[in-house]
């Protein structure tokens, strides 16, 4: 069974235009086969040892997968703490609960160890709207800018990209690149992008893509839930429309949505994220109420209502079913992963060299001084 979701897929169509068209994409629909929760988990941990497997988990990610993640020696995270943690851990395999994007990133950082995704159709709006041949045209338009890529793209995108960057990094390395000078190509998120290009002052270009997720919250459903819960902090995830942002108590990747709810003193919060994230926030701050911010309603337009349709196919069965027939895993060609490996290790060395000076990413700090020991992700 499937289910058919819309998605913004970009075509350069003159010098500095980005046209976007609605392609509709099919998602396979997540069937739960066993009951005994219990013991499946049980046999899928002893499965991850047997296979000398690490699970890294999104936070997007069913929390029956999360707490597995976290049980086994494994990860829970953003993309970047994903790719990170991969790569540092010492099990010869990684699998990975997350989308496409996420697992290719794994493989490319660490060829030399199988790297399997929970569920192969596991895929992202932003990906599929951002086609490695459509942006090279692109980039070949203006051959001037730094170019800059969200880390939701294919092999094939980043391949051609100076940058790869995540929400948590992303304005960071785009504010550094602007203090050197430089004038930046964005893709693919519109929103991201302009979130930063604002906060920034850099002169960015944008591609036109969007998250099915984000791009559903909307600005008049938050205001009525915010004037029903008035002292609530509102954390919201710049993947979301500018008009989104602009009600936020705090802006930041899913990490810094996280922290920012433990460090908080106040004990309701309105989140605009995947609703996945709810469960790592009731877990790491326990006793606080999370509301998640309204999208447009089943009734209306609502694409997703707040569900990634693809982090939801990463489930216990789905996992047990890679176990049992694993393959040789996630291959990148290897002139991509080349090309690929340069933009994502530039991203990597710049966290780690940040990490030591950086107590607070700026966004947060613009937002509420109170989370001066807060670092980024
Ligand atoms: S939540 Fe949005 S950005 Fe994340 S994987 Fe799903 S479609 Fe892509």
């Amino acid at each position: 069974m499937t289910r058919r979701y819309p998605i913004d897929v970009c075509q350069t169509d003159s010098q500095d235009a980005v046209s976007r068209q609605i392609t509709w994409h099919e998602v396979p629909i997540k069937l739960n086969l066993q009951t005994d929760k219990a013991a499946l988990k049980r046999s899928l941990a002893e499965q991850l040892k047997a296979q000398d497997a690490v699970l890294v988990a999104h936070y997007y990610t069913d929390p029956d997968i999360q707490d597995l993640a976290l049980e086994t020696g494994g990860c829970v995270g953003d993309s970047l703490e994903m790719a990170r943690f991969g790569q540092e851990h010492r099990a010869s395999t990684v699998l990975v609960a997350g989308v496409g994007f996420m697992a290719e990133s794994a493989k490319i950082l660490s060829p030399e160890k199988r790297v399997l995704a929970v569920h192969d159709e596991a895929t992202c709006s932003l990906d599929l709207g951002c086609a490695p041949e459509d942006f090279k045209q692109f980039c070949e338009a203006h051959p001037d800018r730094e170019i800059v890529v969200y880390a939701n793209t294919s092999a094939a995108v980043k391949a051609q990209a100076d940058w790869v960057v995540t929400s948590s990094i992303a304005l960071d390395i785009v504010r550094h690149l602007h203090a050197q000078g430089k004038k930046i190509l964005w893709a693919p998120d519109r929103h991201l992008g302009s979130y930063i290009q604002k906060q920034t002052g850099a002169d960015m270009l944008l591609w036109q893509g969007s998250c099915l997720v984000h791009d559903e919250f909307k600005a008049d459903g938050l205001t009525a839930l915010m004037s029903e819960y008035p002292d609530a902090q509102v954390l919201v995830h710049p993947e979301s429309p500018a008009s989104v942002v602009a009600l936020a108590d705090v802006v930041g990747s899913t990490t810094q949505l996280l922290r920012a709810a433990i460090k908080h003193p106040a004990d309701t919060f309105i989140v605009a994220t995947d609703q996945g994230i709810l469960h790592a926030m009731r877990q790491q701050a326990p006793g606080k109420t999370f509301l998640a911010a309204p999208t447009a309603g089943e009734s209306a337009t609502c694409k997703s209502c707040a569900y990634c349709p693809w982090m939801a196919l990463n489930s216990l069965d789905a996992l047990h079913e890679r176990l049992k027939q694993p393959g040789p895993g996630i291959q990148v060609d290897a002139a991509l992963r080349e090309g690929a490996r340069r933009s994502l290790q530039r991203m990597m060395d710049f966290a780690a060299a940040q990490q030591n000076t950086l107590r607070v990413s700026a966004d947060l700090a613009e937002h509420s001084k109170q989370f001066q020991d807060v670092g980024a992700a």
